[in-house]
């Protein structure tokens, strides 16, 4: 297990204006004075494992003994020796300026903010990772952001990282959610290709998405889609 707690997260404003939607010629001075509380908030952290394939069948394998359960998983990591799970935290004080904020508008800019330092926080642990392992191309997948990968499945993940709670202060709770919410979790793998979940996701309206979607390569997955 390892742990990183010097991730530094540098928002960048045009970034978080195209993010918000906002025109260049938009008045940024209350976005701008929220980034910097976004920025003095955050206590950006993860911790990551080196995990290897125990066994592969065909729509599972067992990572580390515990086994995970999913098509696209598996063929994602048809030719893959290890995985490196992690979580990354931007840590409470964030969530808990967004709880006592009642205004609507500022209260969303808080999260998209966030959401902002979160992915750039992954996006750090990830540059840590080919450095430190030599890996020209890493993807990642995340519990529940599929259906074939259910948000169930954030149970063994957290249990191929030992006490997450005492390393970074991350828990799950009953529902499976993770607390400070502005946490996420998943798993890095080698790749040759880029893959990204929202790939094999046909939902219309996200602002998250990363990929377009790809119904051919959906098929590919074996990932059966409702219209
Ligand atoms: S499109 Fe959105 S909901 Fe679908 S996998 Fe990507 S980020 Fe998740």
């Amino acid at each position: 297990m390892a742990i990183l707690d010097c991730i530094t997260v540098n928002l960048n404003l045009d970034k978080v204006r195209k993010k918000l939607h906002m025109k260049p010629d938009s008045n940024l001075n209350q976005v701008r004075s929220l980034v910097d509380t976004v920025q003095q908030l955050i206590e950006p952290k993860a911790i990551y494992n080196v995990s290897y394939i125990d066994e592969k069948s065909e729509d599972s394998v067992v990572v580390g003994g515990l086994p995970l359960k999913s098509r696209v998983l598996r063929k994602n990591l048809d030719r893959v020796e290890r995985i490196f799970p992690y979580v990354v935290t931007l840590g409470s004080k964030l969530g808990e300026k967004q709880n006592a904020c009642s205004d609507l508008l500022e209260n969303y800019y808080l999260d998209c903010i966030g959401n902002l330092a979160l992915t750039s926080a992954r996006k750090q642990l990830k540059k840590h990772l080919q450095s430190k392992f030599a890996l020209k191309k890493l993807s990642f997948m995340a519990p529940g952001s599929l259906s074939d990968w259910p948000i169930e499945e954030q149970g063994p993940l957290f249990r191929l990282l030992g006490d997450v709670e005492a390393s970074i202060g991350v828990r799950l709770t009953r529902n499976l959610l993770m607390l400070p919410a502005k946490s996420i979790s998943g798993f890095y793998f080698p790749t040759e290709v880029s893959f990204y979940s929202c790939q094999l996701c046909p939902r219309k309206k996200c602002d998250s998405r990363k990929a377009k979607y790809d119904e051919a390569l959906a098929g590919e997955y074996g990932v059966q889609n409702k219209k």
